[in-house]
């Protein structure tokens, strides 16, 4: 089965809708759903606040209410169409649709339904397929294929969107031998026309081997059994509406998530992809001695770091809260006894919501005691590797509609090769450590495919072009290169574009300094430098290093300037922000190649602390405490090195965490750190270093005191999983691998959650003064 869906899939893939933009806009497309395999269909998760916005706030993919809109986009009626047999489908009026079978009037019409919808036959075994044997198959019902009032062909589409060809006709020549034109088969004819595409169907009937269609030929080798099955009978288990229209420019609207996941298959594809690999890291975590460990989800309110979702109880003044991580419970398993600690946990925090965030999440959670923090990298490392190796034998990095999508695979076959350069076997991840990587790439999760460094360029700039793009005294300033695939003036265009367009876009920046930005031409005074002055232009254009090219015709050089501080644990610098979008946008334009690979980093010796940002720390962040400062991972890290132990007293900001980030492409795919297990120590960082007032301390005493009870060193991790999914199948946002995702707002748009609460609800949890 698996087999044939990995085929069907790269067929359809090659027969992508050819000339699609990469990122398609934010919609969702839905294409013909008459043939099957049908094709993988355009799509992104819509914007919630888009689909939002439509007037009635309706899905727009729902049939129009007003009827000539409706007329003009519902199919013209064949004859045949008209004379549907209403023994499987009474009536397609909307009323008698709705009526659920406990309104039907009388017990009789009652076991009517029953029999249509609940009593059907079992599905045949796929193994024990073979031609002219008969079987069962269940699936959902392609449009049929009417060839003369004779001959009917439809495609079944089944799980895992693999096909079979049901054949109906009532050709006696063809139906000669002991196929006797029956009845029977005389009315499963009829059903078939009658019966509404997309309707989950159950289909009895002889198999035939099929010959391949004209585009299946290409890769016809590698492809599965083709099936036909002539048709002896046919249920339909549950007609699909007419008031849902399935149209090639369909929009599905997050509040139809279940049409989302039923017509693109490539939503379905990628949840089948996470299940896949989820279970491909725990058979890794297992066969290093990872015992599965369940947390309780019902906790308790604890300033480690993030804000906090509360459940209320009946308790009068009491409630639970939603744990941000297992962070606390897996060291108490440390404690506990429990060496090895592993599981795929669900964790919630109410932060801002970005396309990478939801505000719950899923994180693979892991714990080791007597462990440092290298062998934690080495550890999950070794867990990355064994996914890539999987990637690597199995599936074929694809095209689909823009995005490079891993397709299962089991055989080469054509033009895809299995173990492409996308799915290295051997990983190798290189590890800089914060201040080094912040300082090159202006970011501590750098995306190492943007080809250039960012080079320090103050020591040899004029004091005139600095205080031209700066008010700050004695800055650092850095410079970022672009080698664009545009002449000079094509390259000046871009990022004039760029920039004149940066005011738009949700960047953010500190104010320290405006870019300046400049494209090498040597048509130009002092080839496009002459802000530089003639000494600066000469030493910038000899600027040498490892990943510096020395400049040339074209190039884009964009200049910027920052406080002469040490970096305290901010996440990106202004020019680190910029140089990834301009790099974005270039591969956007075509000006850089899109470079698939995927890059991945360990960043480690983060600072242990990071100062509040008045600005950014909202009410429940941090730890509460006076220092003004709070831990960058969480108050839970060790120090670095017995220097930085020594720097708790005497300057924390400038001390370093055992803290290590693994970054990929850009994206900061999980994180850990070594632990403090000594409880003193733990107490003492808490209330003297981070000053939190006593209440604060008292809501990690249980931890305190599993600490106290002879716990092991320990180290640990948490990988994001909806992010690594999402950067394995290329795709922007969380959401398009998780199945049901929230929006922007938090709110999920198919259940309509959150709900306001009721005053009945008020009062049994104590939520208002009576
Ligand atoms: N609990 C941490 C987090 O959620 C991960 C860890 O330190 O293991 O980021």
């Amino acid at each position: 089965m698996p087999q044939m869906l990995s085929n069907n899939l790269r067929l359809v893939a090659s027969h992508c809708i050819s000339g699609i933009g990469r990122r398609p806009p934010s919609r969702l497309y839905v294409s013909g759903l008459s043939r099957l395999p049908s094709p993988w269909r355009r799509y992104t998760h819509d914007d919630a606040s888009k689909s939002d916005n439509s007037p009635d706030g309706k899905s727009m993919a729902c049939c129009p209410s007003d009827p000539e809109t409706r007329a003009r986009l519902t199919p013209p009626q064949s004859e045949l169409e008209r004379s549907r047999t209403p023994l499987l489908l009474p009536s397609q009026e909307p009323e008698v649709e709705n009526e659920s079978i406990l309104l039907t009037k009388s017990p009789e019409s009652r076991l009517q339904r029953f029999r249509e919808a609940f009593e059907y036959p079992q599905a045949s075994p796929e193994w024990s397929y073979k031609a002219g044997r008969e079987v069962t198959v269940h699936g959902w019902l392609g449009k049929p294929r009417v060839k003369g009032s004779k001959l009917i062909f439809c495609d079944l589409s089944r799980d895992q969107g693999n096909v079979i060809q049901i054949v109906s006709s009532l050709h006696q020549k063809i139906t000669s031998g002991s196929e006797e034109l029956t009845d029977d088969r005389i009315e499963a004819h009829k059903s078939l026309r009658s019966i509404p595409a997309q309707s989950p169907v159950a289909v009895t009937g002889i198999l035939e081997v099929r010959p391949r269609r004209v585009e299946e030929t290409s890769v016809s080798d590698a492809l599965p059994q083709y099936w036909d099955l002539k048709l002896n009978s046919i249920q339909c288990l549950n007609p699909f509406p007419n008031d849902i229209i399935v149209s090639q420019d369909a929009v599905w609207s997050p509040k139809q998530r279940h049409l989302q996941m039923r017509f693109d298959p490539l939503l379905r594809d990628r949840l089948r992809f996470r299940s896949s690999i989820a279970f491909r890291i725990s058979k890794a975590l297992r066969s290093l001695g990872f015992t599965e460990v369940e947390t309780p989800m019902l906790f308790k309110s604890t300033p480690e770091g993030a804000r906090e979702f509360l459940v209320p109880t009946r308790r009068a003044g009491y409630t639970y809260a939603l744990p941000q991580s297992p962070q606390q419970y897996k060291q108490i398993l440390m404690a506990g006894g429990v060496p090895n600690y592993f599981q795929f946990a669900r964790c919630f925090r109410d932060e801002d919501l970005r396309a990478d965030r939801q505000p719950e999440f899923t994180q693979l959670d892991l714990e080791m005691s007597f462990a440092s923090g290298r062998e934690v990298m080495t550890t999950v490392q070794s867990v990355m590797s064994s996914v890539f190796r999987f990637l690597h034998d199995h599936f074929v990095p694809t095209d689909v509609n823009g995005v490079t999508h891993p397709v299962h695979s089991s055989k080469k076959l054509g033009e895809f090769q299995v173990g492409s350069l996308r799915y290295p076997a051997n990983l190798s991840v290189p590890v800089r450590t914060y201040d080094e990587v912040m300082s090159k790439f202006g970011v501590d999760k750098p995306d190492l495919r943007i080809p250039s460094d960012i080079v320090r360029i103050d020591s040899f700039l004029p004091t005139e072009l600095v205080s031209m793009i700066s008010k700050l005294k004695d800055p650092i300033v850095d410079a970022a290169q672009f080698r664009l695939q545009g002449s000079p003036s094509e390259n000046l265009a871009f990022i004039r574009e760029f920039m004149d367009n940066l005011p738009k876009t949700s960047l953010k920046f500190s104010g320290d300094s405006t870019p300046g930005v400049f494209v090498i031409d040597e048509a130009k005074p002092l080839n496009g430098l002459s802000a530089f002055g003639h000494e600066a232009a000469e030493k910038m254009a000899a600027v040498k290093g490892p990943h510096w090219h020395k400049l040339q015709d074209g190039d884009v050089l964009i200049v910027q300037a920052r406080k002469k501080i040490p970096f305290h644990g901010e996440g990106s610098t202004d020019l680190g922000r910029l140089r990834k979008a301009i790099y974005d946008a270039a591969v956007e334009k075509g000006l850089l190649p899109r470079d698939h690979s995927f890059r991945f980093l360990w960043v480690t010796e983060f600072p242990l602390f990071t100062p509040n940002d008045p600005q950014n720390i909202a009410p429940g962040e941090g730890q509460g405490g006076r220092a003004g400062f709070s831990a960058t991972h969480h108050p839970f890290t060790a120090p670095l090195s017995a220097k930085d132990f020594a720097l708790l007293e005497t300057d924390p900001l400038s001390a370093k965490a055992d803290h290590y980030d693994l970054v990929c492409n850009g994206v900061e795919i999980g994180g850990g750190s070594r632990r403090i297990h000594i409880p003193e120590i733990q107490e003492y960082v808490m209330r003297h270093v981070l000053q939190m007032p006593q209440e604060g301390v008292d809501q990690f005493a249980h931890l305190l005191e599993a600490l106290r009870a002879g716990c092991p060193p320990h180290a640990g991790f948490a990988l994001g999983f909806d992010r690594l999914i999402a950067v394995l199948c290329d795709t922007e946002s969380v959401r398009d691998v998780i199945a049901f995702p929230k929006n922007m707002k938090g709110e999920d748009m198919f259940v309509k959650s959150p709900t306001k609460v009721t005053d009945e609800q008020l009062a049994t949890y104590h939520l208002k003064a009576s």
